[in-house]
């Protein structure tokens, strides 16, 4: 089998939408991902699903795996025939060890590349407001770390010698050090009122700056309970933040959302609250997969050109039934002269990607609205109709179409399962984290999630959220399952959904 290689790869300092699209491209081809702690769930979320994933960070009370133990399963791996990610915090080369692991997959002859992430200090720069240079007064950049190896008893860097002005410090590891850090600084020579700001979880939705000057952020820093990890960054600009706090002044910037989702699939309700400035949980409560029965696909194309009308109930329903479609034909006018429905906007949408226009969306996206606009059209006497469905969707659809004395045949193409959520990254962070609300925009995922309930058990000090609503029919299924219903949107849109959750949880509402 031949060698596979291995790609040192900086994550960014946590927001996935920091990390390059060649970290991105490889995280979602390669067949082993080796990663650490910080590396964000969302991201965990994009290998393929037979992705094999290691985590060798450090667990609760546990130490992470022995740097010499990585190092040889990397190269295990490879040589195993695999392409493997080794994803880091930051870059790779900042701090990372990734030039021990470099060398010793040089050492064993493994082809490797390296992919440069954006250092923390770079993200906690940009996201606190802080300019890390000015053009005429600070020319001078120095990236130090505030601990090194702990059985090093003598520290090796030389802290009464750095640029004692027009310079920028940014230590890393340096959390558990503050007050030495500051103490020699001072002592060599550094004015005590230097302007200080300490950036904890920069770039993520619940980054929190403690600001103050050298003299002073060691009392500041207890009271804020400055927690790792944290870029301590010193210098006169430390203060320009409090002008140009993009970040810090969106609504929803330091709260955090979960939002259920199936997986591998991107949700629209993430993007638009991360863009307020919120973290996003986005747990993977079902999973969606092709399944589709190879003698009734042959029975269903076969006759295709007999059936009247073609029905979608979902998005999900058209892709795979057009799929199925073009490995049997190679032209879409083996459709025939069959009329085309859907139950909404978005599966019509999805059927125009294939070219074809859809003949009937009923004014409201469910299926009592679908069947009887299908009704209205009067032509389902005798008429021969194709159901493409899930394997769960509700049978009222062939129910009412049979009343109109419609032929029906439900061709399932895809199922929907429950995913496993005890090892899942996005649920584990929600144990033990928890979130300030919990967004449910269906009644399926309200259910999903009480099924998974056992998963979702809040650690004893999680934050405990409030549950928020897209509307009555959503609401009802949670109060049905014993939930509280705190907030809910005025109309049932995702829109509206943001809207309540900004006044909610906005800092204005504050
Ligand atoms: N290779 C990484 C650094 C790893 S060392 C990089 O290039 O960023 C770990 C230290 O990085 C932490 O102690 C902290 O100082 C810093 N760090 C990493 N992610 C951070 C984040 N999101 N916010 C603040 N500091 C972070």
């Amino acid at each position: 089998m031949p060698e596979g290689s291995v790609y040192l790869v900086g994550a960014g300092p946590g927001n996935p939408g920091l990390v390059t699209v060649r970290a991105k491209e490889l995280i979602e081809r390669c067949d082993t991902l080796v990663y650490d702690s910080l590396v964000h769930p969302t991201v965990l979320s994009w290998p393929r699903a037979d992705c094999e994933q290691i985590y060798v960070g450090k667990k609760a009370g546990r130490h992470s795996m022995p740097q010499n133990e990585i190092q040889k399963l990397l190269v295990a791996k490879a040589k195993e025939g695999n392409q493997v990610v080794r994803l880091k915090g930051g870059d790779p080369f900042v701090f990372g060890r990734g030039s021990e692991e470099a060398l010793a997959l040089d050492a064993a002859g493994i082809e490797f590349e390296v992919v440069p992430g954006v250092t923390a200090a770079l993200g906690a720069g940009a996201f606190s407001g802080t300019p890390l240079t000015q053009r005429d007064h600070n020319s001078t950049l120095v990236i130090v770390t505030g601990h090194e190896d702990p059985d090093k008893s003598e520290s090796s860097v030389d802290w009464a010698n750095l640029p004692r002005e027009n310079c920028t410090l940014c230590v890393y590891m340096g959390v558990s050090r503050l007050e030495s850090i500051a103490q020699n600084l001072i002592d060599a020579g550094f004015d005590p009122a230097i302007p200080v700001a300490c950036v904890e979880w920069a770039t993520l939705g619940h980054q929190r700056v403690c600001r103050a000057d050298l003299g002073t952020i060691r009392q500041e820093a207890k009271q804020f309970g400055l927690k790792s990890p944290a870029i301590i960054i010193i210098g006169e600009n430390a203060a320009m933040g409090e002008k140009i706090s993009w970040f810090e002044s969106k609504p929803l910037q330091g709260r955090r959302f979960v939002v259920t989702r199936s997986q591998g699939q991107a949700s629209e309700l993430s993007g638009k609250l991360e863009r307020l400035g919120a973290e996003v949980i986005g747990l993977p409560l079902i999973s969606i997969t092709r399944n589709i029965d190879e003698a009734t696909k042959e029975d269903v194309f076969a006759e295709i050109a007999s059936y009247d009308w073609l029905v979608f109930s979902s998005p999900n329903g058209v892709r795979y039934f057009f799929e199925a479609f073009f490995e049997t034909f190679d032209d879409i006018r083996s459709l025939g002269f069959i009329r085309i429905a859907a139950v909404g906007r978005s599966t019509a949408k999805e059927i125009k990607k294939f070219y074809v226009t859809t003949d009937l969306i009923p004014d409201e996206a469910n299926a009592d609205s679908l069947a009887e606009a299908l009704v209205a059209t009067d032509s389902l006497d005798s008429a021969n109709v194709l159901l493409v469905s899930g394997n769960l969707g509700r049978d009222v659809l062939t129910v009412k179409l049979e009343e109109a004395r419609a032929i029906v045949d439900r061709f399932e193409v895809y199922k929907t399962e429950a995913t496993d959520l005890s090892n899942d990254p996005a649920a584990k962070e929600f144990r033990e984290s928890g979130a300030d609300g919990i967004l449910f925009t269906s009644s399926s995922g309200v259910k999903s999630f009480v099924d998974q309930a056992k998963d979702l058990q809040l650690a004893e000090d999680a934050l405990r959220p409030q549950s928020v609503s897209i509307g009555p029919i959503t609401s009802a299924c949670m109060t049905q399952q014993g939930m509280p219903v705190n907030h809910q949107a005025k109309e049932a849109s995702l829109d509206s959904l943001v809207e309540a959750v900004v006044a909610n949880f906005g800092k204005e509402s504050e």
